[in-house]
């Protein structure tokens, strides 16, 4: 076996060019330090290629120009209040406190924002004031605008990118961080980069089920995974393997409405393919929730996310299915089947209802019960006492209070979701620096973390808070590699 070839690097090594890594890397090559910049894939953008992309942040120009009176203060205490509390105190406010400031860069670059912005979402519980943005093409607009001030560094030589290559362990020397191994699938060939500092921002571990599994309550084993397949959390495993503490918190809060594929057993249907339109913000429902006893389980029409995805929780493998029949389907003003982009009109979901391997269709509902595994007596009663519901315009037992249509004509159709993960909860333990801390609380010595890595309770406690994700992974980015410019240049004066 061949010894690595070592390479000496005069600046930081930054693994990953998902948000949080292209944000670290800009910030530290406009304030003079080198970048190598690296990723395993052949492209660069990370989770933002299947995200919606939404970021949030207070007191920006464009919520100024729409007269919403807003500031980081107001923010803050809203992600105290989705997350009950529960967020990292000194890191959310790091990072909202800044969030702002991110927004009216990504305008000064030229983001192309949706005319919506900004908006209130209701795939999460809402914020109290419109403070979500977006781009017209979702995730993609942000990585357009990221990669348009990515290219004169690259081209003047401050910012060197490696593609390809994926990082496989750290180097460390007396207990400092000293290096990073790589090896580009081109070559296969071992290089150790020696650098400053290494910065891991290599997003979350869903796509990797044993990993994720170590973090989730065992009943939840099966959720879907519902990401793209490089969040397999190997920094999460390289700064592990040389001590750094992991949190280990026991959150778990599903993404509903995503379709099981049955091409690809335990993962979902991608997400800018099909979704389930659940949110009644979106769309009024026509139909029931069943779980695999065949009873309701939560008021179909709620207007809070986090009350039906904590009940789907509790039901048995976090499945459920929609059902409705055919009325139901063509009366429903929009396709209960939806993507990002409105990709589904009606005409395309009628169709899929009788074609797609995503619904289960039968003439009456007794077959339909027995398609799906239910025991046909109860679904029967579930749908007899909806019906009733409908006639009565009271649906005493779960309180919904939009009831359309009965249910009572065949042919009878069912869509099964199964609760799905997206983004790690859990992640490196990390200080105000954003140095990786080892399992005693110490900051590891030219180590640092950023992004998804850090999991996603730091920024949301124990819910979804809108655009925590995906804004703290480029305003802490950005702050990390100012700070990593302004010392690393200071050292090397001294
Ligand atoms: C369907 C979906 C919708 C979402 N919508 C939103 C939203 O609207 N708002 C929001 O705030 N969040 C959203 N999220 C979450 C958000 O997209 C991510 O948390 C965020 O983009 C993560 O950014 P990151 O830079 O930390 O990691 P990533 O974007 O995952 O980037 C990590 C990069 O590291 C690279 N990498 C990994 N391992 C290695 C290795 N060993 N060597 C080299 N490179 C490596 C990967 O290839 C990848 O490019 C969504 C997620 C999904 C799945």
């Amino acid at each position: 076996m061949t010894a690595p070839r070592t390479e000496h690097r005069s600046g930081i090594v930054v693994v990953g060019t998902g948000g949080a890594g292209l944000c670290v890397a800009l910030a530290a090559a406009e304030h003079g330090l080198h970048v190598d910049l690296i990723d395993k894939q052949d492209h660069i953008g990370g989770m933002l290629h299947i995200a919606n992309g939404e970021f949030s942040g207070a007191g920006t120009r464009r919520q100024r120009e729409h007269g919403i009176d807003d500031d980081p203060q107001r923010h803050f205490d809203d992600v105290w209040r989705l997350s009950h509390g529960k967020v990292d105190r000194e890191l959310a406010w790091l990072t909202v406190r800044r969030q702002g400031e991110i927004v009216d860069w990504l305008d000064s670059l030229g983001f192309d924002f949706s005319p919506a912005c900004p908006g209130l979402i209701h795939g999460h519980e809402v914020y109290s004031v419109p403070r979500t943005y977006w781009g017209r093409q979702n995730g993609l607009s942000v990585i357009r605008v990221l990669h348009e001030r990515l290219r004169p560094l690259i081209a003047d030589g401050r910012i060197t990118l490696r593609l390809g290559t994926e990082a496989t362990g750290l180097i460390t020397e007396r207990g400092q961080v000293t290096g990073v191994r790589v090896v580009p699938s081109a070559t296969g060939e071992t290089i150790e980069l020696t650098a400053a500092a290494v910065v891991l921002a290599t997003g979350g571990y869903d796509a990797n089920r044993e990993l994720r599994n170590r973090f989730l309550p065992e009943h939840l084993s099966s959720v879907l995974i519902g990401c793209l397949d490089h969040a397999t959390g190997d920094g999460l495993v390289m700064a592990e393997d040389i001590g750094a503490a992991v949190s280990s918190d026991g959150v778990f809060l599903p993404i509903m409405g995503l379709i099981p594929d049955p091409s690809r057993p335990g993962h979902a249907v991608d997400y800018r393919e099909a979704f389930i339109e659940l949110a009644p913000a979106y769309r009024t429902p026509y139909e029931i929730w069943v779980n695999k006893r065949g009873e309701r389980f939560v008021p179909e029409d709620t207007q809070s996310p986090e009350q039906r995805e904590r009940e789907l929780l509790r039901q048995p493998d976090a499945t459920m299915h929609i059902i409705f029949d055919r009325a139901a389907a063509e009366a429903a003003p929009k396709p209960l089947i939806n993507n990002p982009t409105s990709g589904w009109d009606q005409d395309r979901f009628l169709s899929a209802c009788e074609t797609s391997p995503w619904v289960t269709r039968a003439p009456d509902l007794e077959t339909l019960a027995d398609r799906l595994g239910i025991d046909a007596d109860v679904l029967a009663r579930t749908v007899g006492g909806y019906n009733d519901a409908v006639a009565t315009g009271t649906d005493a037992a779960f309180g919904r209070s939009v009831l359309p249509s009965r249910l009572e004509q065949g042919p009878f159709y069912a869509i099964t979701s199964v609760a799905a993960s997206i983004l790690s909860r859990d992640g490196l333990r990390v200080n105000t620096d954003l140095s990786v801390l080892d399992t005693a609380g110490n900051p590891i010595p030219g180590l640092h973390a950023v992004g998804e890595i850090l999991g996603n309770n730091v920024f949301a406690g124990d819910n979804y808070v809108g655009g925590m994700s995906v804004t703290p992974a480029m305003t802490l980015g950005r702050l990390l590699g100012e700070r990593l410019a302004e010392t690393i240049s200071d050292r090397s004066r001294s």
